[in-house]
This record gives structure tokens, C-alpha cells and sequence, in this order.
């Protein structure tokens, strides 16, 4: 993978629960590069309570998609901001074909080229035992799982200590087959329009966090 001068610019995807936030969090801290999560920056509006945050809410909790204008909105404003000027990882976005031709068009106005769309690839299966598992620090945000990734003292964050946790209301069987299903129909045509691109690569996404999170570093590596 390249960068074009002006700092490395790549796209996590792949399907809900395939590990695109836990990789991105990880690869922000060997690249030094901000991670942008739409699914964390309408979280956080919807923890402002504000009337647009409500409406995000109820889509987000049956598993659908938010408007695309909404969202592209969102996601340009924050590529704006100064910290982003290095570089930065995508991570939720784009997830439609309107939202990837949005992104070209929103680059290449900034003399920005993308250096790569990272596909971490998981079967369904796998999916739904990961996601239905998993929570997260109240305070740090840190990740867990009931089977796979247990706190090292039981109820207590290893990051910060802290010992109240939470699972996301759209962590459900029901809004994961609907996201599964929307994320077939809407974000998987993103795959073949980078695939044509030459931008994308994929990584199996199926190993321990620490081996996907190599094979990611290898991308890197092969500049
Ligand atoms: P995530 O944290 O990436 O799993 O996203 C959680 C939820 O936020 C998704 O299921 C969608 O409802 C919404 N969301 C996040 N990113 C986008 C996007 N780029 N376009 C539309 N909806 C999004």
C-alpha cells in the first residue's frame, strides 16, 4: 500500500461484527492516524438527546441504515477537522454505493487520493456468535467478549479499571439479520466498485484479533 504524500487514506469494511472497529482502534495507534467511525459519531448524537439523535436512534436500534445525506454530511465535516489533515481510517462508511461515489467526489476535491479499501471477510455464522457476545467498557470503550476476550480480573476493565460495561441495543439476533440483510443488499456493491478501482484488498478476518491485525500490517508493509 502507497500513500500519496499526504498521509495514508483507507477504508475498513466488511460486514457487521467482522472486526472493522476493534482493527481500525488498533491500527490508528501504529499509524498515528485519526479513526473515523460513523456508527460512533451517531451514537454520539444520539447520547446529546436531541431531536435528530432520536431519529437516528430508532433507525440504528432495527438495524437499518441512516439517510445518506445525513450521514455524508457528518462524515465531510469531520474530515475537515485539522487531525484528519495527515490521513485517516475509515471505518462504517461508506456503506452504499451513492455514500462511495460521495467519498471519490469529496477526495478528489481535496487532492486526496484513497490508498486502500480493507474488506476483513467473515462468515455469517461466526458473525452472529461474535456480535451477540460482545460489550464494551462504560468509561474507556474498551472491547470484550463472554467467550473469546474476558476481562483478566472478572467485572473489571483491563484499560482503566472501571467496572460497569455495556452491550449496543443493536447487538440483538433480530436487528443483526437485518443488518446482515441491509449490508448485503446496500454496503457489499461498495466491494466490486473498489474492486474495479484497484483499491481493494482483502484479509481474513476469521483468526485472533493479533493475527488479523498482522495480516492488515502486511498491507502496509508491501508500500
Ligand atoms: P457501526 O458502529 O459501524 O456498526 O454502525 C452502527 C449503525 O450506525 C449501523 O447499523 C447504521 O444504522 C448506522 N451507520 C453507521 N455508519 C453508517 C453509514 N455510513 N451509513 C448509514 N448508516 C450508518
Amino acid at each position: 500500500m502507497n500513500s500519496n504524500g499526504l498521509g495514508i487514506h483507507v477504508v475498513l469494511t466488511g460486514a457487521p461484527g467482522c472486526g472493522k472497529g476493534t482493527q481500525a482502534r488498533l491500527l490508528k495507534e501504529r499509524v498515528a492516524i485519526p479513526h473515523l467511525s460513523t456508527g460512533e459519531m451517531l451514537r454520539a448524537e444520539v447520547q446529546t438527546g436531541s431531536a435528530l439523535g432520536l431519529e437516528i436512534k430508532a433507525l440504528i436500534d432495527d438495524g437499518n441504515l441512516v439517510p445518506d445525506e445525513m450521514i455524508i454530511k457528518m462524515l465531510e465535516k469531520r474530515i475537515d477537522e485539522d487531525d484528519c489533515k495527515n490521513g485517516f481510517i475509515l471505518d462504517g462508511f461508506p456503506r452504499t454505493l451513492p455514500q462511495a461515489e460521495v467519498l471519490d467526489k469529496m477526495l478528489e476535491k481535496k487532492g486526496i487520493t484513497l490508498d486502500a479499501v480493507i474488506e476483513i471477510q467473515v462468515p455469517d455464522e461466526i458473525i452472529m456468535e461474535r456480535i451477540l457476545g460482545r460489550y464494551a467498557c462504560m468509561k474507556c470503550g474498551h472491547g470484550y467478549h463472554d467467550k473469546h476476550q474476558k476481562p483478566k480480573v472478572y467485572g473489571v476493565c483491563d484499560e482503566c479499571g472501571a467496572t460497569e460495561f455495556y452491550r449496543r441495543i443493536d447487538d440483538n439476533r433480530n436487528t443483526v439479520q437485518n443488518r446482515l440483510v441491509n449490508y448485503r443488499a446496500l454496503t457489499y456493491p461498495t466491494i466490486p466498485y473498489f474492486e474495479k478501482k484497484g483499491l481493494l484488498r482483502c484479509v481474513d478476518g476469521t483468526g485472533s484479533i493479533e493475527a488479523v491485525s498482522n495480516k492488515i500490517d502486511s498491507l502496509f508493509a508491501v508500500a
